[in-house]
């Protein structure tokens, strides 16, 4: 069984802090790498030294995805100790661009019918912190199925995307220990953020059918405990993955209900009827959370959508 030592990160971010995991045995292992911030820096370097750690003890980060509370210290701790960064290339490819966030998502705004002040509104509430980086020849690619070795143990990584195309969680068989990054947690269910294919620019992943799937397959898994990139540790999966199931659907009827009774509808005027309260950068994830449902109901057959100068309008099957 896997010694783990729990490290709690600040943010700046809404979400609040994030938990980082370090697995306390040969060859040392940091599983997510938190924000960049000098206030993360001295929490982390501080955590370590009350093991008689240090940096360069480090060997191996694995990020579960590139969010920037999750990665935005990647870069550093690989030039401080030379640990190589562990990643899905699909979360890599987000690490190795810059990347100014709208300019990639301003097709799907367009085509929720966003208007342009909510896109200014959403401008201007943007991440103040650099996007992450992560040079290639530091990182090693995972795709899922591969196992990291310890000293003391083994985790298996999965391939679990949803909240995000290339997200990774771990898992140690043998104590039960599940490292679920933003996949599972426990006080509020993952955004499924809007993603795009990179082979094929601004065709949209049907983000929401991969999550669901993926909750399928950890069901099935013998947990003891989840470690989650936010709030605290918990047993009993199975009750959490089935409070997920049973508010997807519930927000899925709940989307086709509005279609029913108010006709044609954008992806932006639902947003607006489901959380009309939403503001700053908080529109973009309450898009991402009805576009995601809306796809699925198309998927399904139950939506019918038609495109009108760059906007998608979507309407109930009779
Ligand atoms: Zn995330
Ligand atoms: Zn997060």
């Amino acid at each position: 069984m896997l010694p783990i030592y729990h490290i709690l990160l600040p943010t700046p971010y809404p979400v609040g802090p994030v938990n980082i995991y370090l697995i306390l045995s040969e060859p040392y292992t940091l599983i997510d790498a938190g924000p960049d911030t000098d206030e993360a820096r001295a929490v982390l370097e501080k955590a370590l030294a009350e093991r008689d750690l240090s940096l360069s003890d480090l060997k191996r980060v694995v990020l579960t995805h590139a969010h920037s509370d999750h990665s935005g210290l990647a870069d550093w701790l690989h030039r401080v100790s030379g640990a190589r960064i562990f990643l899905h290339p699909f979360e890599l490819a987000k690490l190795i661009r810059p990347q100014n966030f709208f300019d990639d998502r301003l097709a799907f705004l367009a085509e929720t019918g966003c208007p342009l002040t909510a896109i200014q509104e959403m401008l201007a509430a943007r991440d103040r912190l650099p996007h992450p980086r992560v040079s290639e020849d530091c990182a090693v690619t995972l795709r899922g199925g591969e196992e990291l070795s310890f000293e003391e143990g083994v985790l298996q990584v999965f391939h679990l995307p949803g909240h995000a195309q290339g997200h990774l969680c771990l898992y140690d068989r043998e104590g039960g220990h599940f490292f679920a990054g933003d996949f599972l947690l426990p006080h509020i269910t993952p955004n499924p953020v809007a993603e795009f294919d990179p082979g094929q620019p601004g065709k949209r992943i049907k983000v929401l059918s991969f999550y669901l799937q993926g909750l399928e397959r950890i069901n099935g898994l013998e947990i003891t405990t989840v470690w989650p990139g936010h709030g605290e540790a918990f047993s009993d999966h199975r009750r959490l993955i089935a409070a997920y199931r049973a508010h997807h659907e519930s927000r899925l009827r709940y989307i086709l209900e509005l279609l029913r009774t108010r006709g044609e509808l954008t992806v932006y005027q639902l947003t607006r009827l489901a959380f009309p309260d939403l503001k700053g950068f908080a529109i973009f994830l309450g898009l991402s959370e009805i576009q995601a449902h809306v796809d699925l109901l198309q998927d399904r057959g139950l939506v019918a959508a038609r495109k009108q100068d760059k906007v998608l309008y979507y309407r109930a099957w009779d």
